[in-house]
């Protein structure tokens, strides 16, 4: 496993549980200290009226992780706290009441509620009118629950900065960038490898047609009071909010595109603020004046795919695939029989986006059980949609490639 974040250490504790030897690769010497490494993650619910891939797969990943989750909330490793989303705009609003309708006769998933039934979830006083409440979902400690899916099975984490892969006799081959560094011999030798290294699956060759994008975020620390203290439940609008974990709550989350550093900006503070003034204005109230100068955050990169779902499944050989392919471009009906050509034992689970709490842990069950041979556990039209070949049909359709 190529990867000690949310996806790496999910996928890897998946196939432990199956009884296969797992190891875990990554450049630092603890897992989480990627995007997984926040104080607190949410679990984001985007449901919707209409029946497409995206909100299927979310709803199908959030009664997942709701049941995954339990032994880590009952650990203390975050809140099964619930999650809160407000509408952003007037065209939410009429979404949430036909979500609400739609899931009617769900109401352990999801409740439609009014202003008052707000505040007395939140524990705090809304301005909001209605919103969606998701009771089974909450927060989590994203770098301890990657350590502990390690610890829990065992599973050795290898510190190496993976340069390059090839495959040569039956055994996929790690280059490290510092190749002086000294490891034991066959540490860096696996006859299956899963690349679970985020956007940096971009460096090696067999990934790099993957269209996926490194895109910052910041996250600023607000500090608890005895207003914002009595916050019981997530709450998502513009932007999030947590309860309170070790002292402050974890607010927002902003998105800079083309901007790379993981250095703290004020300005990210800034717009996370503005964001939980249009989530709601009784948040900004909770949360008391506040200095973007003195906060503190944490800032590191998602990985995101153009259509916000996930990677999982095996690594195409992208020149063969385009061949096995070529049809589509003349028809993109064409019926084609094969199932196109992939690389050998080698494996993608990645572009969790904003999303990786919710996402990993089916992503990573439906990725292992394939691996092991096992029934599907998710039917064929959703499992197609996060597949590593559906960028490459697509542009083969539309002509793009
Ligand atoms: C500010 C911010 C807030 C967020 N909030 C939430 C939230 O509330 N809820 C939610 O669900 N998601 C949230 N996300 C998204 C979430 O963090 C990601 O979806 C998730 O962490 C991705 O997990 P991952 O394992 O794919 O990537 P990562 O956690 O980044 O793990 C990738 C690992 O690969 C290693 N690696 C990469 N390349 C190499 C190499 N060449 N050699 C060796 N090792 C390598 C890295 O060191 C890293 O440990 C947020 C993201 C950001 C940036």
């Amino acid at each position: 496993m190529l990867g000690a974040g949310i996806a790496g250490c999910t996928a890897a504790a998946a196939l432990a549980r199956r009884g296969f030897q797992v190891k875990v690769i990554d450049r630092h010497q603890f897992a989480g200290c990627g995007a997984s490494g926040n104080n607190q993650a949410i679990i984001y619910p985007k449901l919707s009226s209409r029946d497409e891939a995206l909100p299927l797969v979310n709803l199908a990943a959030i009664i997942f992780a709701s049941q995954y989750y339990q032994p880590f909330w009952q650990q203390d490793l975050g809140a099964q706290s619930g999650v809160l989303v407000l509408p952003e705009t007037n065209k939410a609003v009429a979404d949430f009441r036909l979500i609400a309708e739609r899931f009617v006769n769900q109401p352990d998933l999801v409740k439609f509620c009014s202003n008052t039934e707000l505040s007395n979830i939140a524990g705090i006083d809304l301005q909001a009118q209605l919103g969606l409440y998701f009771p089974n979902l909450g927060w989590l400690q994203p770098q301890a629950i990657c350590r502990q899916l390690l610890a829990q099975y065992q599973i050795p984490l290898i510190t190496a900065d993976i340069q390059s892969i090839t495959y040569q006799d039956g055994q996929w081959h790690l280059t490290q960038t510092d190749k002086d560094l000294p490891l034991a011999d066959n540490s860096l030798t696996s006859e299956t490898l899963i690349i679970a290294n985020a956007y940096d699956c971009l460096a090696l060759e067999q990934t790099r047609f993957l269209p996926v994008t490194q895109l910052r975020g910041q996250i600023t620390h607000i500090p608890s009071n005895s207003h914002i203290g009595a916050l019981k439940t997530v709450i998502c609008g513009e932007g999030y909010i947590t309860p309170q974990f070790e002292g402050s709550h974890s607010c927002g989350a902003t998105y800079n595109k083309g901007l790379f550093t993981t250095q703290i900006r004020e300005a990210d503070h800034q717009t996370n603020l503005q964001q939980m003034a249009a989530t709601d204005k009784g948040l900004t109230e909770a949360i008391g004046p506040q200095n973007p100068n003195s906060l503190s955050g944490r800032a590191n990169y998602r990985c995101t795919t153009r259509d916000y779902l996930p990677i999982v499944g095996p690594v195409p050989n992208m020149p063969q695939l385009l061949e096995d392919y070529a049809a589509l471009r003349k028809d993109a009906r064409a019926d084609i029989s094969s199932l196109g050509s992939y690389r050998p034992n080698l494996f993608i689970h990645c572009g969790m986006g904003s999303r990786g709490m919710g996402y990993a842990p089916l992503t990573a069950e439906i990725l292992a059980g394939e691996i092991a041979g096992e029934e599907p556990i998710m039917e064929s039209e959703l499992r197609l949609a996060m597949h590593p070949a559906r960028f490459l049909i697509q542009d083969l359709k539309k002509k793009r490639i």
